[in-house]
């Protein structure tokens, strides 16, 4: 079946930038990115730069991530913030069970699932984190991993909802450690990704799933991943810092 996907590249600036350095960046990228029109362009700021964020990229082709969320809508959960906040403040997109959340602050796949389900009620596109550990690798365990966390997280999903998530492939010890999958351990993993929604919904949504591939990408190695038959994108954490980076990233990104 031919591949329905324009290639998507979401940028994860984790506790990195203020508001005004947010809106500055996304100024910058706006224009350097004004000729780009076949690739789906998402921007990741810490949540008091959503509204910055937003601002800047109006009337642009760049979408706007929270990256993370509560599953409940509102309530007495100090220090939260809720899907329908973030859609409030005008993003479309939400980062889900990123390794850092599970690894740093416990999240289980109980909780990625619920979250899941809360930024699906809202409306926002959710880009669902998975991956294994280095242990996990040299344990051979990387597919069962894998097919555990898609597990958890999807389950109950229908077909149509599959069809429009984002999953991004991060291998765990390739996250900000300057490491790289090699092609045929992304290769490997995405084709396995892409069979799992196959099985589980259909064909057609597996189709139109985007799977990116995270941990350490830089303008350097995005060809070569793009070369991938299920590599649909990336989800660019160090590299996306300085807006040029990150269109070169783009840039590499274009089929
Ligand atoms: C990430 O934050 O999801 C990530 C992949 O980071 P880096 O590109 O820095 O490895």
């Amino acid at each position: 079946m031919m591949a329905m996907r324009i290639p998507f590249v979401a940028a994860n600036f984790k506790m990195f930038k203020t508001a005004g350095e947010t809106f500055a960046y996304v100024q910058e990228l706006r224009e350097l990115v004004s000729r780009v029109a076949d690739v789906e362009i998402v921007v990741a700021p810490p949540f008091l730069a959503l509204p910055s964020a937003v601002d800047a990229a109006g009337g642009s082709r760049i979408g706007i991530a929270a990256q993370d969320l509560h599953w409940e809508r509102e309530g007495a959960f100090t220090g939260e913030v809720s899907a329908a906040m973030i859609k409030d403040a005008g993003a479309g997109y939400v980062l889900i069970g990123h390794s850092e959340r599970r690894r740093l602050f416990g999240e289980t796949g109980e909780v990625v699932h619920k979250k899941l389900m809360a930024a699906l009620g809202a409306d926002l596109t959710a880009i669902v984190c998975i991956g294994e550990t280095l242990d996990e690798r040299d344990g051979n365990r990387t597919t069962e991993v894998l097919d555990r966390q898609l597990d958890e997280a999807l389950a109950g999903l229908t077909a149509p909802q599959a069809a429009g998530l984002v999953v991004a492939y991060e291998p765990v010890w390739a996250i900000g450690t300057g490491r790289n999958a090699t092609p045929e351990q992304a290769g490997d993993a995405h084709a396995h990704i892409r069979g799992w929604l196959r099985e589980r919904f259909t064909p057609g949504a597996a189709e139109q799933c985007h799977i990116l591939y995270g941990g350490s990408v830089k303008p350097d190695n995005i060809r070569e991943l793009m070369a991938l038959p299920d590599v649909d994108g990336a989800l660019v954490g160090g590299a996306s810092l300085r807006a040029q980076s990150f269109f070169d990233i783009i840039t590499g990104c274009r089929r």
